[in-house]
């Protein structure tokens, strides 16, 4: 939600679904709210205690203007300012805090940046209220029960379960809809955490999975799960229905629509995912389900990522040392290096594996630790880095025993003269991945996104459910 008119546009989408059934609405904060509520807290942790104070000044102005553009002046105006009012003097209380002990903790950063969700959420209900709709702000802390690994915490859904029924069910039998803060939850203690970056996601499903919801919507500013980033790929369209598991493969591959862990609540249940755009409700955007939807062919969307870093680790000296592998992994491990790829040939050679370019550096430092004394006696002849790489991924679960689908990948990126550094393929085979020179990325998409017709609106729209 970027200002006033996003949120009146939130508003209006949730009061039109809420004629028609009954609705809780999750919200996430402000469009960069939640950056600038981890900055200030960066700052005051560096002693930068004006720096802070000028962020909060300029995120109160922010949400005062927001308010006044959203809620007539009287009562309810007055109440929603008065909570305002006292979540901005608790956030200062916490920077001071954390300038005074030059120290900020996960928890503390966590009360800090879950401050953008507590001011939205009674902005969304307000605004709902302003046209009619009976609605409650409640703050999340009241539902999710998480572990407590702030930062990153995950829900305890048992208990989770047990205090939506409690807190939401009378509201939905009342017929008030409840505005619920994404992003947050507490321990069983109490204790406020959040659920990562872009979580508001994950909350939405955590929430619809402990209520069973009959579906949940994610409302976001693209129009649902796209063949390819349009960027990139100018013909890319909107995938009609794609499954848990595709959506999956492509979160994790970089294609930013959901937070990787949004589907994983709802999996259980098979409950069905939307994600459309609020900047154009009039499109369908992409319905996410437990078996996706065959579009005739086995690739659904192609997906890349350019900030990542091939290493590469070999010699003849490794053939059939047997704790090579071992060995670079329990590295990786060690040094918290995400891996993004693996391949080895069988002539084992060496073997090389990919990891984000921000982790790059210390993993190879600790691969240079750990081998120092094979490659001082040439077992091992070379460690090398690549930065200038990236990984093209086809997804689709239908490739899964549907014969020539590799085989045409590489023969249209053969006919471009694309050049292939490295392959994997995982058994699951709804993934295949390659990894190409950082320039010959765009072309690599462009080719195969026309070698299997994604941008045909035939191919996409044929099976269109009616639902
Ligand atoms: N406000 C949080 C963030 O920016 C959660 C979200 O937007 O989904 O990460
Ligand atoms: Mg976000």
């Amino acid at each position: 939600m970027g200002d006033a008119a996003c949120i009146a546009r939130v508003a209006q989408i949730v009061a039109e679904a809420a004629r028609q059934r009954r609705v809780v609405a999750v919200v996430s904060a402000m469009s960069g709210v939640t950056n600038k509520l981890i900055e200030a807290a960066t700052k005051s942790q560096n002693g930068e205690d004006q720096t802070s104070t000028a962020i909060f000044e300029s995120l109160r102005r922010q949400h005062e203007a927001a308010l006044a553009a959203l809620i007539q002046p009287g009562e309810q105006r007055g109440r929603i300012a008065e909570s305002m009012r006292e979540i901005f003097a608790e956030g200062e209380r916490l920077c001071q805090g954390t300038a005074l002990l030059r120290e900020l903790t996960p928890r503390t950063l966590d009360a800090i940046s879950s401050l953008g969700e507590r001011l939205s959420a009674p902005m969304v209900a307000g605004a709902l209220a302003e046209l009619g709709v009976p609605s409650e702000a409640v703050e999340a802390t009241e539902l999710i029960v998480t572990d407590p690994y702030h930062g990153g915490a995950d829900p305890i859904m048992e208990k989770t379960r047990l205090k939506c029924e409690a807190r939401l069910r009378p509201m939905l039998d009342a017929g008030v809809v409840p505005v619920v803060t994404g992003f947050i939850g507490a321990t069983e203690q109490g204790v406020l955490t959040t659920l990562g970056r872009g979580g508001s996601d994950y909350s939405a499903t955590i929430l619809g999975a402990a209520i069973t919801a009959a579906e949940v919507i994610i409302w976001t500013d693209v129009d649902g799960v796209l063949t390819a980033d349009p960027r990139l790929v100018a013909e890319a369209r909107t995938i009609p229905e794609i499954s848990y598991r595709e959506a999956t493969e492509l979160a994790y591959f970089g294609a930013k629509v959901l937070h990787p862990k949004t589907l994983r609540a709802l999996a259980e249940q098979g409950i069905p995912v939307w994600i459309r755009n609020s900047f154009s409700p009039e499109n369908r955007g992409t319905k996410i389900t437990p078996k996706g939807r065959s579009n005739g062919g086995g690739v659904k969307a192609l997906t890349a990522i350019k900030d990542v870093t091939l290493i590469s680790l070999g010699g003849p000296g490794i053939v059939g040392m047997t704790d090579v592998v071992g060995r670079t992994f329990s590295t990786t491990a060690e040094v918290h290096a995400n891996v993004l790829l693996i391949s080895q040939s069988s002539s084992q050679n060496d073997i090389c594996f990919i990891v984000s370019s921000a982790d790059a550096k210390r993993t190879v430092e600790a691969l240079r630790k750990e081998f120092a004394q094979d490659l001082a006696h040439e077992k091992v002849e070379h460690i090398t880095v690549d930065p200038n790489i990236a990984i093209v991924a086809v997804v689709g679960e239908n490739m899964r025993g549907t014969p020539g689908v590799a085989g045409r990948v590489f023969i249209g990126l053969g006919r471009e003269s694309v050049n292939i550094i490295a392959i994997a393929q995982g058994s699951s085979e709804s993934n295949i991945s390659f990894v190409v020179a950082e320039q010959d990325m765009k072309r690599a998409l462009v080719v195969t996104h026309r070698e299997f017709g994604l941008g045909s609106p035939a191919l996409q729209e044929q099976r269109v459910p009616v639902s």
